[in-house]
């Protein structure tokens, strides 16, 4: 199972997660913003869709 954690504000795939791990962690990998729009977000503005693979 991997999970998806999307841009809130763009919809692009911020950070692909291995395994289940917290938002925040995700997001501490790219300093609590979106790579792809540069929106500073936080963990409540991501979805996180997991998918089993
Ligand atoms: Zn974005």
């Amino acid at each position: 199972m991997s999970a998806d954690v999307v841009c809130g504000k763009c919809g692009s795939v911020i950070h692909t997660m291995k395994m289940l791990k917290s938002v925040k962690d995700a997001l501490r990998s790219t300093n609590n913003r979106c790579p792809v729009c540069g929106a500073a977000l936080n963990p409540s503005d991501f979805s996180v869709s997991a998918t089993k693979r």
